[in-house]
């Protein structure tokens, strides 16, 4: 048996669609979490170096801070200073000047300056410069109007004169316990944030204004809408040289926590995120702002999800592989299994029919055995019986003979008595007339020698052949004289061939090929003299004799009917008509011996001879030979 493919039930294809839904699910599932887990996990990383980055820009801008804020206090305390204040004579705002400019190239600050109380700069660093800081009024500055009413004073903005952005640090001078004018020192700052534009670095002010960026196009920009009381203030202190300070479209997308967010940058819904760090310095209350990109995250972790993902199908269809092969292999071992089973069937099988056929085989020899031994018991028994038979024959054939040899034996007696007294009388026409009664006498019996030497004649060997038509010629040319007195009707009929004949046609010295059988030409013409002779003694006494000789040849038999319209056989003759010895004809006539000759020479010829009463009246014998193949046959 060959393992045959089944098809697919609808139960298998559901289960396997489930499995495949299951798989997808777990799947997305499995996406999903590593993409939270690589994602979380670079925020994390990236927020520890953003928090460093910060931590450390923020550090280094108030120590920048701090350093200059001392160098406005000194300047506020210098005597060339306060005197420049106190008395400004060309002398003192000339010595003011040049050591300011000295100061100042020496802690590098940008510019450093000193106001009167009035507003008004005296002296400064730049004061031999086009553009330099002295004779401009500053009285509206918050750096100098804080530092008026005693403070230190603090500000970005651009410059007035230069139109250059920068810190101003001022610190009020003081003279006999009077402030009689601001100290200031101006840093340019531009520098601090650099300028990669990949990592953005901002400075916020109080308000939410960046004065410092990184990236130029940010400069100038609120992080969150003005509300107008702030946007009037920074005009009248014209912090940044009123400009628009439109916000910046910067939109937080995660709080990570109270000084990290994710944010996104511009109006665009995929714009670029950031990881936002915020940075308050206090004094002065900045924020330093840094930004660092989270699209190395987004790509980590998305390559992170795909490789998850990959190895997760990957896994998925090796496990498929993995079962598809075991089930394939099952299957080879069961249809092996199968076809080992089936083999095994088939030898049993075999073995049982051979078994079957040894018995029967067994049977069968011993019934040919038992049928070898029936027969060969059939064949003693036969050859017992013929032996009887044959004895029983010649008891009635010496019977007969003696029946019929003793009277004429008797008769021969009494003649040759009275002929040799009839001689001592010297009678010799009594004594010849005796001598020829003898001489018909041993006549006689010389005729029943005779006849009984067919019995006794050579058996003819099974394979001679006989011209039936012939034969039948030759007995009808011996018995023709008898015949003249009767109407014969001779027909041939072929049913082989379809060939036929009837007596007006026949022509029976003419040769007839195909009527051959098996059987001495000799003896088949004695059979035929003895039944002819047999209807000619049968019609003798009738009105109008007829006797018909119908020969009819069929594929394997020759069969040759003679009938006549005498008085046909008595029921009480009929079993014993082949007898030998057997007659109903008187004395003389018949010896009984005819048919029984006429039948032996049938049988042995393989053939038979029967005989019937017609319904019409008469008597048929119907002599059976078997017909021989006309080619081979030979005279
Ligand atoms: P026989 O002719 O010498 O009597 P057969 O053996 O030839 O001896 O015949 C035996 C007997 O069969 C005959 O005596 C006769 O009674 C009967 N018989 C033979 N031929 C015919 C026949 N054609 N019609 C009627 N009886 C017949």
């Amino acid at each position: 048996m060959v393992p045959r493919h089944r098809p697919e039930s609808a139960t298998v294809k559901r289960r396997r669609l489930v499995v495949v839904f299951a798989l997808a699910a777990v799947l997305a599932v499995v996406c999903v979490l590593t993409w939270r887990v690589a994602w979380r996990r670079g925020i994390d990383d990236l927020q520890q170096q953003a928090a460093v980055r910060s931590d450390r820009t923020a550090n280094a801008l108030k120590d920048t801070l701090d350093r200059y804020e001392s160098l406005s206090y000194l300047l506020a305390s210098h005597p060339l200073v306060q005197e420049a204040l106190e008395h400004p004579t060309p002398e003192a705002i000339s010595r003011a000047n040049r050591y300011l400019e000295d100061a100042n190239r020496h802690a590098h600050a940008t510019v450093t300056y000193i106001v009167r109380a009035d507003g008004l700069c005296l002296a400064a660093s730049n004061w031999s410069q086009a553009d330099t800081f002295v004779s401009s009024n500053y009285q509206f500055r918050p750096y100098f109007v804080d530092a008026m009413k005693g403070d230190a004073g603090r500000f970005f903005g651009i410059g007035t004169v230069s139109h250059v952005p920068g810190y101003f640090v001022s610190e009020p001078v003081y003279r006999d316990g009077r402030i009689i004018g601001v100290a200031v020192v101006k840093l340019n700052l531009e520098w601090f944030p650099g300028n990669d534009e990949n990592e953005p670095l901002l400075v916020a002010d109080n308000h939410g204004v960046i004065f410092l960026s990184s990236v130029p196009a940010w400069k100038y920009r609120a992080t969150a809408p003005l509300p107008a009381s702030i946007s009037e203030t920074i005009d009248q202190a014209r912090q940044y040289a009123r400009k628009s300070l439109t916000p910046l479209p910067i939109a937080p997308v995660r709080v990570l926590n109270r000084d990290a967010q994710i944010v996104r940058v511009g109006d665009a819904r995929f714009g670029p995120h950031y990881l936002a760090t915020r940075r308050a310095l206090r004094v002065p209350a900045w924020q330093v702002i840094s930004l660092s990109p989270i699209d190395p995250v987004v790509a980590d972790a998305r390559n992170a999800t795909a490789a998850v993902g990959f190895g997760f199908v990957s896994a998925c269809l090796l496990v498929f592989y993995w079962r598809t092969r075991r089930a394939r292999l099952r299957e080879m071992m069961r249809g092996r299994a199968m076809l080992q089973a089936a083999y095994a069937e088939l030898n049993e099988r075999v073995a049982e029919r051979t078994a079957d056929l040894s018995a029967a085989n067994a049977r069968l020899q011993t019934e040919v055995s038992e049928r070898t031994r029936a027969e060969s018991e059939l064949r003693a028994a036969h050859d017992e019986l013929v032996q009887t038979s044959k004895l029983a024959a010649l008891g009635q054939m010496a019977a007969g003979i003696t029946h019929e040899l003793n009277q004429p034996l008797a008769a021969l007696r009494a003649f040759s008595d009275n002929t040799r007294v009839l001689l001592e009388r010297g009678d010799q026409v009594s004594a010849r007339e005796n001598l020829e009664a003898i001489s018909s006498l041993t006549e006689r019996m010389g005729k029943i020698t005779n006849q009984l030497k067919l019995f006794v004649g050579r058996a003819q060997p099974r394979t001679a052949r006989a011209q039936v038509a012939r034969a039948l010629s030759n007995a009808l040319n011996v018995l023709q004289v008898r015949l003249k007195t009767v109407a014969l009707d001779v027909s041939i009929r072929d049913t082989e061939t379809a060939h036929g004949a009837t007596s007006e046609s026949l022509d029976l010295s003419a040769d007839y090929p195909g009527l051959v059988a098996y059987c001495d030409d000799l003896r088949l013409e004695q059979a035929l003299i003895n039944l002819v002779g047999n209807a000619l003694d049968a019609v003798g006494e009738t009105a109008h004799p007829r006797i018909a000789i119908d020969v009819d040849a069929s594929f394997a038999t020759l069969s040759i009917t003679v009938r006549d319209n005498g008085p046909g056989i008595p029921a009480d003759v009929l079993p014993r008509l082949f007898e030998p010895f057997f007659t109903t004809k008187g004395m003389g006539q018949g010896l009984g011996l005819g048919l029984a000759i006429a039948s032996s020479i049938a049988r042995d010829c393989g053939g038979a001879l029967s005989a019937r009463n017609m319904p019409e009246g008469g008597a048929a014998f119907v002599l059976t030979l078997r017909r021989a193949i006309a080619s081979h046959s030979h005279t």
